[in-house]
C-alpha cells in the first residue's frame, strides 16, 4: 500500500463505496479500508449455511436506491459496465394472516385495490387516494434523498408556503396509527400498513412516522422492489469493480483506529496496527455517532457528547437464514409470490401490543416476523429445486431476564421457526440448516448496527433530515474538522439501501470544486 492517497474511506459499506466510486471517477486516487474479511457491511451475500445456498446476511430488497440517479441514470455504469442486474417482482409485499387470509400489495394499483376491496371496498378507494397522493409527493421526496439534506428551518418554511406543503407537513407529524385510523376502516388493512411502518423499526404508535406509508407506496409503484440477481452483495461487487477499474483500491481486513486531524483538518487515518496513511483531499468515515468521540482526534467535546447521546431503536433485529430442501408453501399450498411476507396476527391490537412490550424491554408476546425467500425470483441463490429463507423479528438488545444472546439465540430461533410453522407448514420439514444472527451478532458484523439497530440510530423526527444524527452533524460534516465526511445509516436519509453516499460525494465535489458531471461520468 502506498502511504498517501487523495481520498481515504473508512468502511466498505455501500454508502462509503458509492462516495468513493464517484471520487475515483472524478480522477482522485482512492483507498477504501474495511475491517471485516469481506466487503459490503449491510449489503453482502454469503454462504452462511450450506454450500450453494447464498444468503443476503442483512439487506435483501433494494428499494430506495432505485430512485437514486446512481441507478436511474446509471451514473457510474454499475448496470451497463459492472454487471449489476435486478428483477422486479409484481408483488413486492404481502401480509399473511394467521387464519390463512392474505393481503398483497402489487406494483399495479388496480390489483392492490381489488385485493383490499375483499376486506373493505371503502378502504380500496382510500388506498387509491393514498397511492395518488404518494405519486404526487414522490418527486419532491426523492429529490431530497440522494443529496445533502436541506436545512430544517428552510424545508419547514418551504412546506408552509402552500396548501399541498402544509398537508404533507401535517402527515409528517402524525403517528402511523393515527393516520391509519383516519384513513382506513378495516383492522386488517390498518394492520397491514402498520407493519409497513414496523419495517422502519418503529411502532405504529410512534409519532411522526405516517409519511412512511406514502414513501413506501410511492416507491413500490414507481420503481418496485429490486431483487439483485446473484444477491445483495452484487451491488457491493459492482461498486468495488467500478472503484478498481478507475484506479482505486479496496482493502478488506484493515481496521481503522482513528482519523488523524491536524490544524482543524482531517489529514489521514491511523490503523489499528499503528500504521498511518495520509489523505490529501479528504477522509470519508462510516463512523457511528456513538464512536465519533474516540475515532476523531481532537473533536469538539460538545459535538462528541451530543453524538454519543443519540437514541437507538428499542426494536433490535434478530434473523434466521435457512437452507431449505424445497420452496416454502402457505397453508393453502401456494408459493409465497411476494418479495417481503409479513406473518400477521389476526387482530391489529396484538401487533400494537407486541411493539409496546419491546418499548419496555420485554420480548414481544406475538413475534413480529417478516421474511423473504428470494430463490423464488432468482435461481442463482440455491441449488436446483431447493430454496433459501431470510426471516427477521424484533427483540430487545438486552434481555430483561439477563440471558446473553450468544447463549439464548438458538432457543429464540427455534421459537421463530415454531411460529412460522403455523403459516408455512413445510418450514421445519424442509429445513436443512440455519444460521441465526442475534442483535449482538448484528453489531459485530458492522459497527453501524449498534445494539442491533439496523438503521444505526432510531428513525425519530428529531433524528431525521438535516438533524440526523444531530443538528451539528446533519450536513455530513463534523464542525471543527474540515474535510471529514460522514456516511452511514445514521446520516440522512437513514437506514436502508439508498446509495446515500452520493450525498457525501455531492458535498465533497462542492468543497473540492470538482464539477459533479466529472464525478458522474468519469470525464
Ligand atoms: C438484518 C438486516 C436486514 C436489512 N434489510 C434491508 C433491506 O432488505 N433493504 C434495505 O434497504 N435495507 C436493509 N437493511 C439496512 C441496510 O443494510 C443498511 O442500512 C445499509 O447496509 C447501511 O449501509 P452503510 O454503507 O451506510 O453502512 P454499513 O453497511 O454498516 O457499512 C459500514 C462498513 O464500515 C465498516 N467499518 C466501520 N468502522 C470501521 C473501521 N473503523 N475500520 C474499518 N472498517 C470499518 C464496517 O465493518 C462495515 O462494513 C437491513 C439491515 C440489517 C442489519
Amino acid at each position: 500500500m502506498a502511504q498517501t492517497y487523495d481520498v481515504i474511506a473508512i468502511g466498505s459499506g455501500h454508502n462509503g463505496l458509492v462516495a468513493a466510486a464517484y471520487l475515483a471517477s472524478a480522477g482522485k486516487s482512492v483507498l477504501v479500508l474495511e475491517r471485516n474479511a469481506w466487503l459490503g457491511g449491510g449489503v453482502v451475500t454469503r454462504e452462511l449455511t450450506l454450500p450453494g445456498f447464498r444468503h443476503d446476511q442483512h439487506s435483501m430488497a433494494h428499494i430506495f436506491i432505485q430512485g437514486n440517479p446512481l441507478l436511474r441514470n446509471d451514473e457510474l455504469g454499475l448496470k451497463s459496465k459492472y454487471g449489476l442486474r435486478y428483477v422486479f417482482p409484481e408483488m413486492p409485499m404481502m401480509s399473511l394472516f394467521e387464519d390463512g387470509a392474505t393481503l398483497p400489495l402489487y406494483r399495479d394499483r388496480e390489483r392492490t385495490c381489488a385485493a383490499i376491496a375483499r376486506f373493505s371496498p371503502r378502504d380500496a378507494a382510500a388506498y387509491r387516494r393514498l397511492a395518488e397522493q404518494a405519486a404526487a409527493w414522490l418527486p419532491m421526496i426523492a429529490a431530497s434523498l440522494y443529496t445533502v439534506p436541506a436545512p430544517m428551518g428552510a424545508s419547514t418554511a418551504m412546506l408552509d408556503q402552500s396548501r399541498e406543503g402544509r398537508a404533507l407537513w401535517r402527515i409528517t407529524q402524525m403517528s402511523t396509527h393515527d393516520f391509519l385510523c383516519s384513513w382506513f376502516e378495516h383492522e386488517r388493512v390498518r394492520a397491514h400498513f402498520a407493519r409497513v411502518a414496523g419495517e422502519n423499526l418503529v411502532s405504529p404508535d410512534e409519532k411522526a412516522t405516517a409519511l412512511g406509508a406514502f414513501v413506501f407506496v410511492g416507491f413500490l409503484e414507481a420503481y418496485g422492489f429490486g431483487v439483485p440477481v446473484g444477491g445483495s452483495g452484487q451491488l457491493t461487487a459492482a461498486l468495488a469493480a467500478c472503484i478498481r477499474d478507475r484506479g482505486g483500491q479496496v482493502q478488506s481486513g484493515t481496521d481503522v483506529a482513528q482519523v488523524l486531524v491536524k490544524g482543524g483538518r482531517a489529514r489521514g487515518v491511523r490503523l489499528a496496527d499503528g500504521r498511518e496513511l495520509s489523505a490529501r483531499d479528504c477522509v470519508i468515515g462510516a463512523i457511528h455517532p456513538h464512536h465519533l468521540g474516540r475515532m476523531v482526534e481532537g473533536i469538539d467535546a460538545r459535538v462528541a457528547a451530543e453524538a454519543a447521546a443519540t437514541e437507538v431503536s428499542p426494536n433490535a433485529c434478530i434473523t434466521v437464514h435457512a437452507a431449505l430442501r424445497a420452496p416454502l408453501r402457505t397453508r393453502a399450498g401456494e408459493p409465497l409470490g411476494a418479495v417481503m411476507v409479513e406473518l400477521m396476527p389476526d387482530h391489529y391490537e396484538v401487533l400494537r401490543r407486541s411493539f409496546d412490550e419491546l418499548r419496555y424491554g420485554r420480548l414481544a408476546p406475538y413475534p413480529l416476523i417478516g421474511l423473504g425467500s428470494l430463490s423464488e425470483f432468482d435461481g442463482t441463490r440455491a441449488p436446483p429445486g431447493a430454496a433459501i429463507m431470510h426471516a427477521w423479528d424484533y427483540v430487545p438488545y438486552r434481555r430483561v431476564d439477563g440471558r446473553a444472546w450468544d447463549e439464548s439465540k438458538r432457543e429464540y430461533a427455534e421459537r421463530m421457526l415454531e411460529h412460522m410453522q403455523r403459516f408455512l407448514p413445510n418450514v421445519k420439514h424442509d429445513l436443512l440448516a440455519y444460521h441465526c444472527d442475534s442483535p449482538v451478532d448484528m453489531e459485530r458484523t458492522s459497527a453501524s448496527f449498534v445494539h442491533g439497530d439496523l438503521h444505526g440510530i432510531a428513525t425519530s423526527t428529531y433524528q431525521s433530515g438535516a438533524h440526523r444524527p444531530t443538528p451539528e452533524l446533519g450536513q455530513l460534516t463534523v464542525p471543527g474538522v474540515e474535510r471529514l465526511y460522514l456516511v452511514g445509516p445514521f446520516q440522512h436519509p437513514g437506514g436502508g439501501v439508498f446509495g446515500a453516499g452520493r450525498g457525501a460525494a455531492v458535498k465533497i465535489c462542492e468543497d473540492l470544486q470538482i464539477p459533479l458531471e466529472r464525478a458522474r461520468l468519469g470525464t
